[in-house]
């Protein structure tokens, strides 16, 4: 839940609008304090302005954690599949959205004989998955309170978009498989530099914590790396592997949103289903602390 329910520092320190570092009120005006306002190796602007308090994470940090993860999200690499930075890759990125009328029937069930207005309230989930050619996987899901009516699937394709760049590039050449020219359109504007192109009906504005919209970061970094990242457009993601397998790993991110499965579930069947669609064991990367 973005904004709600942090706890706050209390220590008089806020999140700048300009730069979301901490800063502080001195003898009248807003200054960025020591030791961030030396030590950041990043920008920080000349006149701070408090946005909100600082929650007490973003006070020992210094600064507002500027990505926000998914709520059920899991990204991991096949062993097997690893290859260099810098050679050429391909990924599927499939987004999955369906209402959820378990939910649903359910909010019916606790309100008898009420109107449906209040159904606004069951959230939707939506169900994002990616695979890559070098093993690179992830699934998950976002919800969100408004019914999308067939733009909700894109929505869902953008998220699974947003995250496999975010891991890929650009360390690895990435051609995107989707069988969305929209998606295939987004990028190439991005490439030109109209970064500030978004499909219709989506709010580009920065959220209640103050982070920036996703789509715009992703654009940005499209357009930072363009001769990094190209789109083709297929006639159905399931003519390939990668689609295919991206596929099942967004429903199992829909199901797992959806309370159908279980997080060591999800974990499970999206190991299960990257090695059976990348034809290769199912043995992972370690990753540290594990
Ligand atoms: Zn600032």
């Amino acid at each position: 839940m973005e904004g709600g329910g942090h706890h706050m520092s209390g220590g008089g320190e806020w999140i700048c609008t300009n730069c979301k570092i901490i800063c502080v009120q001195r003898d009248g005006a807003w200054v960025h304090p020591e030791p961030w306002a030396t030590l950041k190796a990043r920008w920080i602007c000349a006149n701070p302005q408090p946005m909100r308090e600082a929650t007490v994470g973003e006070s020992k940090r210094g600064s507002m954690q500027s990505l926000k993860r998914d709520r059920w999200i899991i990204e991991r690499q096949l062993q097997r599949l690893v290859v260099p930075e810098g050679t050429p890759i391909q990924v599927g990125v499939v987004g999955w959205y369906q209402h959820d009328d378990v939910a649903a029937a359910e909010w019916r069930r606790r309100h008898p004989g009420t109107r449906e207005d209040g159904l606004a309230q069951v959230s939707h989930p939506r169900g994002w998955g990616y695979l890559a050619s070098d093993g690179h996987y992830g699934l998950g899901a976002t919800t969100t309170q408004r019914r999308y009516d067939g733009a909700g699937e894109l929505a869902a394709e953008l998220r699974a978009l947003f995250w496999a760049c975010r891991k890929l590039l650009p360390r690895w050449p990435t051609t995107v498989l989707t069988d969305y020219p929209e998606i295939h359109d987004l990028v190439e504007a991005w490439r030109r530099g109209d970064t500030e192109r978004v499909p219709e009906g989506y709010n580009t504005e920065d959220r209640e914590s103050g982070r920036e919209a996703k789509l715009l970061r992703l654009a940005r970094a499209v357009h930072q790396h363009r001769d990094l990242v190209t789109v083709k457009v297929l006639d159905d993601y399931a003519d390939t592997p990668l689609g295919a397998g991206a596929n099942k790993l967004s429903n199992l991110g829909w199901r797992w949103c959806a309370n159908r499965i279980r997080k060591t579930e999800a974990k499970e069947s999206g190991l299960a289903t990257a090695a059976r669609y990348l034809g290769v064991d199912p043995v992972l990367v370690p990753v540290e602390g594990e």
